[in-house]
């Protein structure tokens, strides 16, 4: 007899609604999966056989034929199991045929019969939209499911074993539907992984005195979603501001919680405590970091770096230092929020929205301009790193700040920003994008392209002349021309200056000086 049931496949980030066709038939005993499934599935051939014997049902004395369709996606993991398991009691009988319509299963078995939680239920959930009505899953996945399918119209069922899979299907026992007020039961919500440290929940802006500027820096950057980079000399505290700008970030869009959640969904790294992403990551990678784990990769794709910082900030130290190959990478990714990779001649693609906070010496030792230190690089050596600022990548870096030594005097001042304070002026001007930008895809200042600068930085007759003298005094390039205008537009956001004005453009053209070879 043929049984039909549902599960889904994973690729790259999507989740494909999957077919499981399972013939029971008379012939020599055996168990055979078509439709390109890797080891793992080829092995669920004896987990679903000791799984249903254990459970106390009779396992089929001929031959079994499961396919898995569309045959064209690879299918990788153990969360198959299930699905075949109740497709092989149907077949017998045990469980109706339509007992199982409308209803996709995903778990893997262990040989009792337990059903064991799975990698990457978010983005299998929305896959399976509009095609079923209930998922039938491990219990340990049930929270991350419920948050997932909340406004999908799919039912979530929570099993623990087959047999009670069994008896709920054909209503011996009721389905234990899981809701958002069950998985509120669960707990509260344990410390994040997006890439804290466990120390940095207490920091704060308030912590770095001194660097007044650069901390007015990070604000323009993190306002208006802007790249930036810190050069200057080792031990001024590029990485202690870095490691505070999560502490100023916006909330999170619940469309933005759920497309981290997935990705972390994806490497298992939900769990029943922590079944969604609700703060934005920030993820530190070094010019040590391979591409595949800076990009994702792997026989079956799995998410890289810039992808688990997606929706936050993905902070790299030693910028200039890395190779210029290795910067390159980061490229694409940035220019088109997304990264494809390609196996076996298919596509994979993860998201990738993630601003870059870079920070890098101001020369190969590291000391130049440090009054405490002599530079013992040569002129040559200098120019050479320097050159690096205006390679292909810094067109992809918006900002560009040197951070020095802080005197005492600036050390011992009790007045510092602190980060509640930042954030504020962040949100404010996140709200003032977020309005100007409602009809269109994107919600801050970095995304404008030309066409947009043009219609959303249009200048007045003296900021046109002060710009006109800039162009001429700086040489600047058209790509450094529209930088300016862009996190101009930002400055002017900040104060809530509906105009950009000279004050704005004399910021942003600060902010580029680094830029093309020319410094003001
Ligand atoms: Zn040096």
């Amino acid at each position: 007899m043929l049984a039909v049931t549902r599960t889904a496949a994973l690729s790259g980030i999507e989740g494909i609604s999957v077919k499981v066709e399972v013939d029971s038939g008379p012939g020599l005993p055996s168990f055979n999966v078509i439709g390109l499934g890797d080891t793992a599935v080829k092995e669920a051939a004896d987990r679903v056989r000791s799984a249903i014997v254990n459970s106390g049902f009779e396992y089929p004395r001929g031959r079994v034929t499961v396919n898995l369709s569309p045959a064209w996606i690879h299918k990788k993991g153990s969360h198959y199991d299930l699905s075949m398991a109740v497709g092989v009691l149907a077949a017998q009988g045990r469980i109706g045929i339509k007992d199982t319509e409308g209803k996709a299963f995903v778990g893997e078995l262990a040989l009792g019969g337990q059903v064991r939680g799975v990698k990457g239920i978010l983005p299998m959930i929305s896959g399976l939209m509009g095609q079923i009505n209930e998922i039938y899953l491990p219990e340990e996945n049930c929270r991350e499911a419920v948050l997932a399918a909340a406004g999908l119209g799919i039912r979530i069922a929570g099993v623990r074993n087959l047999a009670e899979t069994v008896d709920m299907l054909t209503g011996k026992s009721p389905v234990r539907y899981r809701t958002e007020r069950d998985v509120q039961l669960y707990g509260n919500e344990v410390q994040d992984l997006t890439g804290k440290k466990s120390d940095d929940s207490h920091i704060d802006f308030a912590d770095v005195k001194g660097h007044w500027a650069a901390k007015e820096a990070i604000v323009t950057a993190v306002a208006g979603g802007h790249s930036l980079l810190m050069i200057g000399p080792p031990g001024t505290g590029k990485t202690m501001l870095a490691r505070r700008i999560p502490t100023i970030l916006p909330e999170m869009t619940p469309e933005e919680q759920l497309e981290t959640s997935m990705i972390y969904s994806l490497i298992g790294r939900l769990s029943s405590q922590r079944p969604i992403i609700k703060e934005r990551p920030f993820r530190q990678v070094s010019r040590r970091t391979s591409p595949a784990a800076l990009l994702g990769g792997g026989y079956e794709p799995l998410p890289g770096e810039i992808s688990l910082a997606c929706n936050g900030i993905l902070f790299m130290d030693e910028f200039l230092e890395a190779d210029r190959a290795q910067i390159e990478l980061l490229r694409k990714p940035m220019e088109e929020k997304k990264i494809t990779i390609i196996r076996r001649s298919k596509p994979y693609t993860f998201p990738a929205k993630f601003t870059l906070a870079a920070a890098a010496n101001p020369c190969r030792c590291g000391y130049l301009g440090d009054p405490d230190h002599q530079c013992t690089c040569s002129q040559t050596e200098i120019d050479r790193y320097r050159s690096k600022l205006s390679g292909p990548i810094c067109e992809r870096i918006d900002m560009c700040i040197e951070i020095s030594r802080v005197n005492y005097k600036a050390l011992t001042e009790a007045e510092s920003a602190d980060s509640a304070e930042m954030r504020k002026r962040v949100t404010a001007a996140r709200d003032i994008q977020r309005e100007r930008f409602k009809s269109l895809t994107f919600d801050t200042n970095a995304m404008m392209d030309e066409k947009h600068i043009e219609e959303f930085c249009s200048l007045g007759p003296k900021e046109r002349k002060f710009m006109k003298k800039a162009y001429e005094k700086y040489s600047l390039s058209p790509r450094r021309y529209h930088k300016i205008l862009k996190l101009a537009r930002t400055a002017a956001d900040l104060q809530e200056c509906r105009d950009i004005e000279i004050c704005h453009l004399a910021t942003a053209l600060n902010y580029t000086r680094f830029f093309g070879g020319e410094q003001t």
